[in-house]
């Protein structure tokens, strides 16, 4: 697996909207580019990467369980697709909180996630974040594998 890059800049803002919302999950799209796309390995061979770019917070529209349900609806997908388009990026991700729980996904996780894209996992335990963990879903939805995240100096261009 590639693995996502990702500002420490942007990074940042996750932990921030995680704490933010505390103790409810935060979540939202996570908008840049994968490279993978397009022709799978860059000019010099390397590996292909995955790049976020751009946060675009989601509000949360679970009134029954809040704090350890996040809902992405079509509605929502809907509005993060425009905003990356109007910025040349596309939905490489989605973000959310586990609120007093580890950054690992949990079944309804699982459930409601789809394959291709990047799951980060921010956990924020007595409303300061601590670990941020990144998933990806196998096709046959089986089972999340970890994805080796990458935060990088410096703002996103
Ligand atoms: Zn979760």
């Amino acid at each position: 697996m590639s693995g996502l890059w990702i500002s420490k800049e942007l990074a940042e803002g996750i932990r921030r909207h995680g704490a933010e919302t505390y103790p409810h999950e935060c979540c939202g799209a996570l908008l840049g580019r994968d490279s993978s796309i397009a022709q799978g390995h860059d000019a010099e061979g390397k590996a292909a990467k995955r790049e976020v770019l751009r946060l675009y917070p989601l509000v949360n529209r679970r009134d029954d369980s809040p704090r350890n349900r996040f809902e992405v609806t079509p509605r929502d997908v809907m509005d993060a697709e425009k905003a990356a388009g109007a910025q040349g990026l596309e939905i490489v991700g989605w973000y959310h909180s586990h609120p007093d729980h580890p950054a690992r996904p949990s079944e309804y996780d699982r459930d409601h996630a789809w394959p291709w894209y990047s799951y980060v996992i921010v956990s924020v335990m007595n409303g300061t974040p601590q670990e941020m963990t990144s998933w990806r879903l196998g096709d046959d939805r089986q089972e999340f594998s970890a994805e080796p995240m990458e935060v990088r100096q410096g703002a996103a261009v």
